[in-house]
C-alpha cells in the first residue's frame, strides 16, 4: 500500500516553477488595463453625462438613474470591445469574501430574437437570489429581499470574460446586509466631521479622505501536500501536527531570497493585479517559513478595500497555475506566526495635506496634533469596538499569542511625539498661543514647528501604532474583510470630531479666542487619552494587569468580545454618525457569533475525522508491529536478554497506548459537548459553549496526536508533516 504523504512529496518535488510569460512594456503601458477608468471613460460616455457622474460620486449625491442608462451603454461597449460576454454584481456578504452571480450580456425579445443587452437598470440594480447570505435576522424581521446596488465610486472591472461591477448588498428597507455600505457611510461621516475640523486651520479644505494602505500576509503551500491535509482543505488551517526540528528560529526566511517557484507565482500576481489597477509595490519574505507579503501604495478607504478583496481572490487563481495553494488562515500552522493584514489609515485633504503628519508650519503642527490627539481619545472610548471590528474564529488563534498582537488594544506612539504630548501638557496656557494670524504662531514648545520624525522607532507588539505619517492597525487578520475594522475606525474618529467640535465652538461662541480654546482642549485629552497610551511590551504579563487597571478591554473571549457592538457606547456612536443603526448592529452580532459556531463546529468534525481515520490507524498498525517484535524476540532470546532488549518496546508500546486512548475518549467528549452547544437556544449561548467546552477539547486532542506524530514510524504517518508543508517547495 502505498504512503499518500510520500506520493504527494514526490509530486511537490517535480512542480518547478512555472514559466510567466513577461508583461507586455513598461508597468504604465498595462497599469489598471482591465479598468474602465475616467480617461477611458471619455471614449465612450459623452462629456456632458460624465461631468455629471463625476460631480455627483466626488460629492457623494446619488447618481440619477438617467445617467446611469446612458453610462451602463458606454461600460457595455467597452468591456464587450475588451471580450466580456457576462457581467455581475460584485459585492461583500457578511461572511466575508466576495459574492458574484454572472449573466450574459443578452436576452431574447419577444420574437425570439437574441438582443444583446445591458440597461442602466441592471447597472444600477438588481436582486440577486442570494437569499442564503446571511443577513441575522434582518430580512426575516423585514420580510424583505436583498439587493445589490452600484457603488459608482470603485471603477467597474474586468476578470477574464466577465465584467465585474462592485455593489453594495442592502435589504429591501436599506438595512445594509454588507461591509461595504457602512464603510461608505462611516467615511462620509469621517470626512463631514474631519472637514468641519479643518477649518479652524484652513478655510480652503473642502474634502477630506480617509486612506488605507494594506499589507496582506500570507503563506503558500504546494498544491499536493495541501490534498493530502483534509484539515487545511477544509478549514485552511492544520488541526495537528508536530513543530518542524528547524521553524522560524534562524529568522532566515525574513527578507530573504524568494525561491524560485514563489518568484515566479509573484510575478504573475502582480502583473494580473496591476492590470486590475492595483498598485502593488512591495513584495518580500516573512517570518515564518513559506510566508509572505504583498503591499500596494495607499488609496481611498473604500477603493483600497475593493483592491484588497480582489487581491486576495486573484492570488488563489494565479497560484492554482503555480501548483501552490495560498492560505490566507490567520494561523495555519501553531507555533509559528501567523497572518495580519495591516492596514494603514491616514487622513489627507484636497489641499493635498496629510492631517497625521507633521507639518511645514506650526499652524499645521497644531493641526496634526488635534488630529492625532482626536484619535487617541476614539481609540480610547472604543478600544473594546475596534478589537470586537478583528475578531474571528480564525483571527482568534493569533490573538494574544506571543507573536502577534495581544487581545488588548493599545496605542504606541514612540518617544519623539511622546515627548511632543509631554510638552503640550506641561505648557503654560500663556506662553502656549499667541497668534497673530500674518506672523508665525508661537506655541512656546520648542520643537513643534518642526517634529521630524524618525521611521525606525518602532514597536511591533503594539496593535495600533502610529508610524511617522499614519496609524497602523496591525491586529485585522489576514482573511478579514478590513472594511469592519477601517469603518469602527472611521466611525468612531468621526464622532470624537464631532464632539471636539461641539466643545470647542462653544467656548469660542462664549467669547475665548480660538487658539486658546484649542489649546486647551488638546491639553486636557492628552491627560485623558494617557489609558490608551503604552510604548512597552505587548507580550508581557505586566501589561495585562496594568491594561486592566488602566480600565482597557482585557476580553479574550471572542464570543464576549462581539458583545462590545452592542454596547451603550458602541450604538451611540454608530447611530449617531449615521454608520450602523441598533438593528444592524444586533443582525451583524447574529451573523458573527453564528460564524464563528460554524468555524469551530466544522474544524471538531475534521479533527474528529482525522485522528480516527489517519491518526489512530497509524498507531494501531506501529503498536502492533513492535508487539509482533516484542513475541518474536522473546521466541529467539533467553529471558535474561530479553527483559533490556524490549525496554524500548515496551516504552513506545505503552505511550502509543496511552496516547491513543487519550484521544479516543478525548473525541467522545469533544463529539458529546458538541452536541450540547448544538442545543443552546440562540447563536450567542452556542458561540459561548463552542469557545468554553469544544476548543479546550480540541487542544487536548491535538497534544496527544503530536505527541503520537513523534513516536510513530514516519514512513507509517500519512499527514504530511509541518516541515514538509513548510519546506518543500
Ligand atoms: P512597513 O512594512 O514598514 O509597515 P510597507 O511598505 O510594507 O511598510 O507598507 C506600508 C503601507 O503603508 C503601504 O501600503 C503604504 O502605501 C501605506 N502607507 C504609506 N503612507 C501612508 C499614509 N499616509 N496613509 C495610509 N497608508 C500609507
Ligand atoms: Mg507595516
Amino acid at each position: 500500500m502505498g504512503n499518500v504523504r510520500f506520493d504527494a512529496i514526490r509530486r511537490a518535488m517535480e512542480h518547478k516553477p512555472v514559466n510567466v510569460s513577461s508583461p507586455e512594456g513598461r508597468v504604465k503601458d498595462y497599469f489598471a488595463r482591465d479598468v474602465f477608468t475616467r480617461d477611458r471613460m471619455k471614449e465612450y460616455i459623452s462629456e456632458d453625462v460624465l461631468q455629471q457622474l463625476f460631480d455627483d460620486v466626488d460629492n457623494g449625491r446619488t447618481i440619477h438613474r438617467d445617467i446611469a442608462g446612458t453610462v451602463a451603454i458606454g461600460i457595455r461597449k467597452w468591456a464587450m470591445e475588451h471580450g466580456a460576454t457576462h457581467y455581475t454584481h460584485w459585492f461583500q456578504p457578511l461572511t466575508g469574501g466576495t459574492a458574484e452571480k454572472h449573466d450574459a450580456f443578452f436576452t431574447l425579445n419577444r420574437d425570439g430574437q437574441l438582443m444583446e443587452e445591458f440597461s442602466g437598470d441592471s447597472l444600477y440594480q438588481q436582486e440577486p437570489d442570494a437569499s442564503s447570505f446571511p443577513s441575522g435576522g434582518i430580512r426575516n424581521t423585514f420580510e424583505a429581499r436583498g439587493y445589490s446596488a452600484w457603488d459608482p465610486s470603485s471603477p467597474v472591472f474586468l476578470i477574464g470574460d466577465t465584467l465585474c461591477i462592485p455593489t453594495v448588498f442592502v435589504a429591501y428597507t436599506g438595512e445594509a446586509l454588507d461591509y461595504k455600505t457602512p464603510l461608505i457611510r462611516s467615511t462620509a461621516a469621517l470626512c463631514h466631521a474631519a472637514r468641519e475640523v479643518c477649518q479652524y486651520f484652513d478655510k480652503q479644505v473642502k474634502h477630506v479622505h480617509a486612506n488605507l494602505g494594506w499589507e496582506q500576509e500570507y503563506f503558500l503551500v504546494d498544491e499536493s501536500l495541501y490534498s493530502a491535509r483534509p484539515d487545511l482543505m477544509l478549514t485552511g488551517r492544520t488541526l495537528m501536527g508536530h513543530n518542524s526540528a528547524k521553524s522560524q528560529q534562524l529568522e532566515d526566511h525574513y527578507f530573504g531570497a524568494i525561491p524560485a517557484r514563489v518568484l515566479a507565482f509573484m510575478q504573475e500576481l502582480e502583473y494580473e493585479a496591476l492590470k486590475a489597477g492595483i498598485p502593488v509595490r512591495t513584495r518580500h519574505n516573512e517570518v515564518a517559513p513559506n510566508q509572505f507579503e504583498m503591499a500596494p501604495i495607499f488609496e481611498d478607504v473604500n477603493l483600497a478595500n475593493d483592491h484588497n478583496l480582489l487581491v486576495m481572490s486573484i492570488m488563489e487563481r494565479v497560484a492554482e497555475r503555480h501548483h501552490f495553494r495560498v492560505l490566507l488562515h490567520e494561523k495555519p500552522y501553531a507555533g509559528v506566526n501567523g497572518s495580519g493584514k495591516h492596514c494603514n489609515w491616514s487622513m489627507s485633504t484636497n489641499t493635498g495635506i496629510n492631517l497625521l503628519a507633521p507639518g511645514k508650519n506650526p499652524y499645521q503642527n497644531l493641526q496634526f496634533i488635534t488630529f492625532l490627539v482626536n484619535v487617541l481619545m476614539a481609540v480610547q472610548r472604543h478600544n473594546g469596538l475596534l478589537k470586537a471590528s478583528i475578531v474571528s474564529a480564525t483571527n482568534e488563534h493569533r490573538l494574544g499569542a506571543n507573536e502577534a498582537p495581544p487581545a488588548i488594544i493599545s496605542v504606541f506612539l514612540g518617544k519623539q511625539i511622546t515627548a511632543v504630548l509631554d510638552k503640550l501638557e506641561h505648557a503654560k496656557a500663556e506662553e502656549a498661543i499667541i497668534i497673530n494670524a500674518k506672523k508665525e504662531m508661537k506655541l512656546g514648545v520648542a520643537n513643534i514647528p518642526e517634529i521630524l520624525l524618525d521611521n525606525t522607532d518602532r514597536n511591533r507588539t503594539s496593535p495600533f501604532a502610529f508610524t511617522g505619517n499614519r496609524f497602523e492597525f496591525r491586529a485585522v487578520g489576514s482573511s478579514a474583510n478590513c472594511g469592519a475594522s477601517m469603518l469602527a475606525l472611521n466611525a468612531a474618529v468621526a464622532e470624537q470630531l464631532m464632539l471636539f467640535k461641539a466643545e470647542v465652538d462653544r467656548r469660542i461662541e462664549q467669547g475665548e479666542p480660538k487658539e486658546r480654546v484649542l489649546f486647551d482642549v488638546i491639553k486636557r485629552y492628552i491627560v485623558e487619552c494617557k489609558a490608551i497610551r503604552f510604548d512597552g511590551n505587548g507580550y508581557s504579563d505586566e501589561w495585562k494587569q496594568e491594561a486592566a487597571e488602566r480600565g482597557l478591554d482585557c476580553e479574550t473571549s471572542v464570543p464576549k468580545i462581539i458583545d462590545s457592538y452592542l454596547s451603550p457606547t458602541s450604538i451611540e456612536m454608530f447611530e449617531k454618525t449615521s454608520v450602523l443603526s441598533e438593528a444592524e448592529l444586533q443582525s451583524r452580532c447574529e451573523v458573527k457569533w453564528e460564524t464563528y459556531v460554524k468555524k469551530l463546529q466544522i474544524e471538531s468534525r475534521v479533527m474528529g475525522d482525522l485522528v480516527v481515520n489517519h491518526v489512530l490507524p497509524a498507531a494501531k498498525r506501529y503498536q502492533t508491529m513492535l508487539l509482533q517484535n516484542v513475541l518474536a524476540v522473546k521466541q529467539v532470546f533467553s529471558e535474561d536478554e530479553t527483559a533490556s532488549l524490549n525496554e524500548m518496546d515496551y516504552s513506545i508500546i505503552r505511550q502509543i497506548e496511552h496516547h491513543s486512548g487519550a484521544i479516543f475518549s478525548g473525541v467522545e467528549r469533544m463529539t458529546e459537548a458538541r452536541h450540547r452547544a448544538n442545543r443552546m437556544p440562540d447563536e450567542r449561548s452556542k458561540a459561548l459553549a463552542y469557545h468554553d467546552d469544544v476548543l479546550p477539547l480540541m487542544a487536548d486532542i491535538r497534544e496527544h496526536a503530536d505527541a503520537l506524530e513523534l513516536i510513530i514510524d514516519d514512513e507509517m504517518w500519512t499527514l504530511p508533516k509541518y516541515r514538509e508543508l513548510m519546506f518543500v517547495h
